[in-house]
């Protein structure tokens, strides 16, 4: 099977790196990834002031599939995403959206698939990746954002079982992904999830003539879900939802009022996270209601 190593991380998706493997389409690769702090918050107690930021939410990759050409789409079914026994996360004044005092680097252990919080609470893993793309045909955005590639998105759903549809810009859509989590809520609101390293395996597929996939687009086991990334969460919140509206349209034979009130009535428009350089929306709505008209 293919495997990347954890050696050559990079820090932005750029369509001038070097590839870090080959692979067909229809392959398995196994992605070893860093944690978003470079493996640097080795304790719970860790000094913030200690770490150097310069390494942050590092991506493993890129790979190259030789089938990919600009204009298709790159299907990615994440098959198994495995996990050590403990994950960090970091919190301190100014970041996400609470007052909290001070710098606290935390270091959690995991045991039998829930994390052993603070006071007894014990929080069932669902382990996800944060950060996954192609890179763009121009611009080298780093793997702090998200957007049309991808990347930064933190959006939950985003474990095993789903497949995730990313465009191919450039010869060999050139994929990459890091920033995994063992757990997170929607808006990841003190700005970290419970960050953590991991191996993440997944098939590549290249999709040609897909205009059709509005990228980047999720199908879960029950969910269709599509998503956007703005400045404003006014605008990446519509610009979701509206993905959706056409996707039902032209996946489901409903004209715009039905597929508009169908969305009103049983889609769920969510916030991904409120604290990357742009924000993140998404919008899902039950595969059992659109009916298996949407050829995978
Ligand atoms: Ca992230
Ligand atoms: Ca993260």
């Amino acid at each position: 099977m293919i495997s990347i190593e954890r050696t050559g991380l990079r820090f932005s998706f750029d369509r001038q790196a070097e590839p870090a493997a080959h692979a067909h389409s229809g392959d398995t690769v196994v992605f070893h990834c860093e944690d978003c702090y470079n493996g640097q918050l080795s304790e719970d107690g860790y000094a913030y002031s200690a770490m150097d930021m310069r390494w942050n939410n590092p991506i493993t990759g890129p790979l190259y599939v030789e089938e990919a050409a600009p204009g298709d789409v790159l299907r990615v079914d994440i098959k198994r995403i495995a996990l050590p026994d403990s994950g960090c996360a970091c919190v301190r004044t100014g970041a996400g959206i609470y007052e909290i005092e001070g710098s606290h680097c935390r270091r959690f252990s995991i045991r039998d698939g829930e994390v052993m919080f603070d006071g007894g609470i014990r929080i069932p893993v669902r382990p996800m990746i944060g950060t996954i793309g192609t890179a763009p045909a121009a611009g080298t955005p780093k793997t702090q954002v998200p957007g049309e590639h991808g990347g930064n998105m933190d959006i939950r759903e985003m474990g095993e079982g789903v497949s995730l549809y990313l465009p191919v810009s450039v010869p060999g859509a050139l994929l990459s992904m890091g920033d995994l989590h063992a757990v997170q809520g929607d808006g990841e609101t003190v700005i970290c999830a419970l960050e953590i390293r991991g191996e993440v395996t997944v098939q590549v597929t290249v999709l040609k003539d897909r205009a059709d996939i509005p990228t980047p687009f999720l199908v879960t086991l029950d969910r269709y879900i599509t998503t956007a990334a703005d400045v404003s969460l006014d605008v990446c919140s519509v610009a979701a939802a509206r993905k959706m509206h056409r996707f039902l349209q032209e996946h489901t034979g409903l004209n715009d009022m039905q597929s508009g009130l169908l969305l009103s009535l049983a889609g769920n428009l969510r916030i991904s996270q409120v604290v990357n350089p742009l924000k993140g929306c998404y919008m899902e709505f039950p595969i059992g209601l659109a009916g298996e008209r949407f050829v995978r």
